[in-house]
C-alpha cells in the first residue's frame, strides 16, 4: 500500500483513509465535486445554447456528448488526485 504525506502536519497516511491521524485533515480521493458541476454546466450552457440558435435535437446532442466527454476527460485528470482538506486549525 502507498502511504501519502499530509501536506499540513506531514503524517503520513495510509491509502484509502478518509482523515489524516495527525490533523483530522479531510481526504478527498478522485475527480472533485467542483469538476463535475463545471462539466455540467459547460454542457448545459452549450447544449442549450445550440438548442435555441441551432436546433434542439443537435443541442441535446452536443449536451450529452460534451457531458460525457467532460466526465471521462475528469476522471483521467484526476484519476490519482489526493486532497487534503485541513477543516480544524488546531495545529
Ligand atoms: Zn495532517
Amino acid at each position: 500500500m502507498e502511504n501519502h504525506v499530509c501536506p499540513h502536519c506531514r503524517t503520513e497516511v495510509p491509502q484509502g483513509a478518509n482523515v489524516c491521524t495527525g490533523c483530522q485533515a479531510e481526504i478527498e480521493y478522485g475527480t472533485p465535486n467542483a469538476a463535475f458541476i463545471a462539466v455540467f454546466l459547460a454542457a448545459a450552457l452549450l447544449g442549450g445554447w445550440i438548442g435555441t440558435n441551432v436546433n434542439s435535437t443537435v443541442g441535446w446532442i452536443a449536451f450529452a456528448i460534451i457531458l460525457v466527454g467532460g466526465l471521462i476527460g475528469c476522471f483521467k485528470l484526476f484519476t490519482n488526485r489526493v486532497s487534503f482538506k485541513r477543516i480544524y486549525k488546531t495545529r
